[in-house]
């Protein structure tokens, strides 16, 4: 592009007031405050000028349309529901574990009104883990629990109380980093505490923690290697043997369980994850564990353990940082009541353990009822399969295995897979498929029930 086409462009940018005459823009300009309206304006201004300096090219049509998608974009909610035809059960980016049976309602009541946070029937100030506490010490066998931001917070915190200044044994397998920057021995130096690394990748024994105990170690720390596996020759030192070398030097043994199993995985032809309970029958000191992953509830991080330290950490200043408002804390309260419950209900009402159980057929018949929907609409634009596939748990949880599935695999007959995936995720209700080589693969373990109308709307948004 020549100098001249450039000021050419640049030139024909409109101005803020001729913008601001858009009959589109009306709605908006009636309701939204008026210099944040200019202040979009500008910078969309300012944006479009330093693309054609960039030398980029583009017609009016195409900045008045980003114009108004930026005012669309900004008074929708970004956060809302999406679909997760992803196949990914616990997705970080899609918000991990879609909630249980009665959570939302409970949710939005506590949320909508005043709720109980931290108040007793005399009308005190009360103590706001009391309940929370009281359901898990009684689901895990712990003396105590603390909930609080999130379990890389917990992890910091029981650090920090525990462990500040002193050294903390871990084994080098166990020195992970979880997806968004939770990495231990980050972590473990912004607690202040002192990380002591021993034995190597692939084998630690026993002797190589004893060996590392001086009179400045703090605690022995456990960190469960979720979203990798580590095979062939290999060698951990099993919980109860590192809970007998701490009992021996009086040290506390943590036990960062990352996806916080409550109930046996491998009854249900799950791959096998250590519970919470075991560890805690194992005589862990404490445990801590998401809120979101395996237990299906909102994210937090859950601290349990022996009532000494719990009550140390409850009045480390951290925990008043990191404290739950009163919705996770109305979530976490119904999500973990369903494990009160007799195993067959928790199942039929569990939100993501419906889905890790969810019968192949059953996978495969709303695959198919979908997939005719989308045949009967939309057959002259898209090419559609019923195809078997795998899922992945996802979310650190259960580690690398796969589950079996059905997708739906949609391809454009005419324009590109990627801009057709993008425009899926751009609609009122955002459909999230794989991409694959050949097509946009849809994996319906994923999907719930009910949102095969999304995905029709989705397309209909798009093609018509
Ligand atoms: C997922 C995970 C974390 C981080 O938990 P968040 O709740 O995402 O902060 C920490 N440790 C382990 C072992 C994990 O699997």
């Amino acid at each position: 592009m020549g100098n001249t086409e450039k000021e050419n462009m640049l030139r024909n940018i409109p101005s803020v007031d001729s913008i601001l005459q858009w009959p589109e823009l009306q709605k908006h300009i009636e309701t939204l405050q008026q210099s944040y309206i200019t202040r979009i304006i500008r910078d969309k201004i300012e944006e479009f000028r330093n693309r054609i300096i960039a030398g980029e090219h583009f017609d009016l049509d195409f900045l008045k349309n980003s114009i108004l998608c930026e005012f669309k974009d900004l008074v929708r909610p970004y956060f809302r529901r999406a679909v997760n035809a992803l196949g990914i059960v616990l997705h970080t980016g899609l918000g991990r574990a879609p909630y249980s049976l009665g959570v939302a309602e409970a949710v939005r009541d506590a949320s909508i009104g005043y709720s109980q946070l931290q108040i007793d029937e005399q009308g005190r100030r009360s103590d706001r883990y009391k309940k929370i506490s009281r359901i898990l010490t009684i689901i895990t066998g712990a003396e105590g629990a603390v909930i609080v931001n999130n379990n890389a917070g917990a992890t910091l915190l029981i650090l920090s109380e525990l462990a500040q200044g002193k050294e903390v044994i871990v084994s080098r397998s166990q020195l992970i980093e979880i997806g968004g920057a939770f990495r231990i021995p980050e972590i473990m130096e912004q607690s202040g505490a002192v990380l002591r690394e021993v034995g190597t990748t692939n084998r630690t024994h026993l002797r190589n923690y004893e060996d590392a105990i001086n009179e400045n170690t703090g605690a022995l720390l456990r960190v469960h290697q979720s979203n990798y596996k580590i095979i062939g020759f290999t060698k951990e030192v099993p919980l109860d043997e590192l809970v007998a070398l701490g009992r021996k030097h009086t040290l506390p043994v943590i036990d960062d369980l990352g996806s916080g199993a409550l109930i046996d995985f491998s009854k249900y032809g799950l791959p096998n994850e250590p519970t919470v309970q075991e560890s805690i029958k194992t005589g862990a000191d404490i445990a801590c564990f998401s809120g979101d992953k395996l237990i299906g509830g909102p994210q937090c991080g859950i601290i349990i353990g022996k009532k000494r330290y719990i009550d140390r950490i409850k009045k480390n200043p951290l925990t008043r940082a990191l404290r739950c408002d009163k919705m996770t804390n109305e979530a976490l309260e119904i999500t973990l009541q369903l494990f009160l419950h007799k195993e067959e209900i928790l199942l039929k009402n569990h939100g993501v353990m419906k889905l890790l159980l969810r019968p192949i057929d059953d996978i495969k018949r709303h695959a198919g009822k979908c997939a005719r929907m989308l045949k009967k609409d939309f057959s002259e634009k898209l090419e559609i399969s019923l195809q078997k596939d795998v899922s992945q748990i996802g979310g650190g949880s259960l580690s690398t295995e796969e589950l079996p599935t059905f997708v739906i695999a949609v391809k454009p007959k005419n324009g590109s897979l990627a801009e057709l995936a993008r425009a899926l995720r751009t609609v009122d209700v955002p459909v999230y498929g794989r991409v694959a080589e050949e097509a946009i693969l849809l994996d319906f373990r994923t999907v719930l029930n009910g949102e095969e109308q999304f995905i029709v709307q989705a397309f209909k948004e798009i093609l018509s």
